[in-house]
């Protein structure tokens, strides 16, 4: 492994304990407990983890009731829902999935995570949304049509809602105003600029802000942040993605958290302990935990 592969350094602790609200630790290197135990080092008491398939939310649930410090939200990714119904999964053709009828595919996996959203340990139903970046306009139809529907299975249950938005703003916006957003909607990887941050915050979202809030090329999303309402600034690392600056590129893990707080609190003028005391609540007062 050269140096610029190698897992970044451990930062200093943080004084006061904050959540990790969105991981995906079956997609990172090592076990569950060393990664809590690495977090819980430098003061990330607590991680979501985030399913992003059928598999992926089984295991994120399991996890979650194997660790208290874990807590689950389960979905089929805006970039699953396409696939699921147009059938690229498991080698079927397209064709196939056509005769096997892909919306009836989608709907059986939708009601597995249904089944997922009523277990106690798992907090939020989630990452869903809309990604016009990886899915072309063929998938947008179905990723819409799967949104829906966790926004329904989420506000059934009483569960958060994690959305994923990637150049999707106005129409992930609208989706929700039509379907009524649950009382608790969390922007996950928040991606917009200071006017939608407005609109999120007259809406009552959360906006979670990741790794790439200290990127170079940022200014938008550091001048989002700086008019986001306190209380609804949420950290997360999405990691193995979005290492924060200067690791970009080197694998990213809930540790890496304290990094990207200080990256916050400096854009907001406050100390970090400020920063994550407000973060610590907003992250309780969104999962209800
Ligand atoms: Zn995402
Ligand atoms: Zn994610």
């Amino acid at each position: 492994m050269s140096a610029k592969d190698a897992p970044p350094p451990l930062p200093e602790p943080l004084g006061v304990p904050v959540a990790d609200s969105h991981t995906h630790l079956d997609m990172q290197p090592g076990t569950v407990e060393e990664a809590l135990a690495r977090a819980a080092a430098v003061g990330v008491d607590t991680v979501v983890q985030v399913g992003c398939d059928l598999k992926g939310s089984r295991w994120a649930a399991e996890t979650a009731a194997a660790h208290a410090a874990v807590h689950a939200a389960v979905a089929l990714h805006p970039n699953e829902a396409p696939r699921i119904v147009h059938g690229d999964e498991d080698g079927w053709s397209r064709q196939g999935a056509r005769e096997a009828g892909g919306d009836a595919a989608l709907d059986d996996a939708l009601a597995e995570i249904d089944l997922l959203a009523a277990l106690p340990q798992v907090r939020a139903v989630g990452e869903t949304g809309l990604d016009y970046f990886r899915t072309g306009p063929e998938g947008m139809a179905a990723q819409e049509r799967s949104l829906r529907a966790h926004i329904e299975i989420a506000k059934r249950h009483g569960k958060a809602l994690v959305i994923h938005d990637r150049e999707a703003h106005a129409d992930v916006l609208r989706v929700l105003a039509e379907e009524g957003a649950p009382e608790r909607t969390v922007f996950h990887c928040y991606s917009g600029d200071a006017e939608m941050a407005r609109a999120c915050a007259d809406a009552g979202y959360f906006m979670s802000f990741a790794g790439n809030v200290t990127f170079k090329n940022a200014q938008p999303l550091r001048d989002a942040l700086a008019v986001a309402p306190l209380e609804l600034v949420l950290v997360e690392t999405d990691a193995p993605f979005l290492t924060p600056a200067p690791y970009r590129g080197r694998p990213n893990a809930p540790y890496l958290i304290p990094i990207t707080v200080r990256a916050m609190a400096q854009v907001r003028g406050v100390d970090e302990e400020t920063m994550a005391s407000a973060i610590a609540v907003n992250t309780a007062r969104a999962f209800d935990y």
